[in-house]
């Protein structure tokens, strides 16, 4: 008897101890699920910073000015924008945060002007939340309104209030 064989649209990249990282094979992103369900509150993951940098990459996370950070481990790299996020990348403590209860298997996200000023690689957001914001370029560029809408990282609200 022959079957058709199963066609493969998504990879796994690496199983972790808080999810998996799957890549999707046509387009190439990769994107981060939890293994399991988290609290909102709770600590995904705590962090250190890898190599440092002093500009920013699209792989970075900045602590401040001319810090940049890569992250270690590197996995979290992975959890990727959303203007509806539901993780924090809280860079006083070094901490993953869930902003709110997070099922098993949802994507994580966090909110990248949250942790970035202004960002080397713009883009235009595709996250198909309600309040998505369109192009995101870093905290540097949200209107009052906008930063107001997110908990926000102490280095960026400081600068905010100094720029202000
Ligand atoms: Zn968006």
């Amino acid at each position: 008897m022959q079957t058709a064989p199963a066609i493969q649209t998504i990879r796994l990249v690496v199983s972790t101890s808080i999810g998996e990282v799957r890549e999707d094979i046509a387009s190439g992103q990769k994107s981060f699920f939890a293994g399991r369900q988290f609290a909102a509150g709770e600590v995904i993951s705590s962090f250190a910073a890898g190599e440092v940098h002093t500009t920013p990459s699209y792989l970075t996370v900045q602590l401040g000015d001319n810090q940049h950070i890569l992250l270690n481990p590197e996995y979290l790299q992975y959890i990727n924008h959303s203007c509806n996020p539901n993780c924090f990348f809280d860079t006083t403590h070094l901490t993953v945060i869930a902003l709110r209860d997070i099922a098993c298997e949802e994507e994580f996200s966090f909110f990248y002007p949250s942790s970035e000023w202004d960002m080397s690689q713009p883009f235009v957001c595709n996250c198909r939340s309600q309040q998505c914001l369109g192009m995101i370029r870093g905290a540097k560029h949200l209107s009052a309104q906008q930063a107001s809408a997110y908990q926000l990282n102490h280095y960026i609200v400081g600068k905010r209030n100094l720029e202000g």
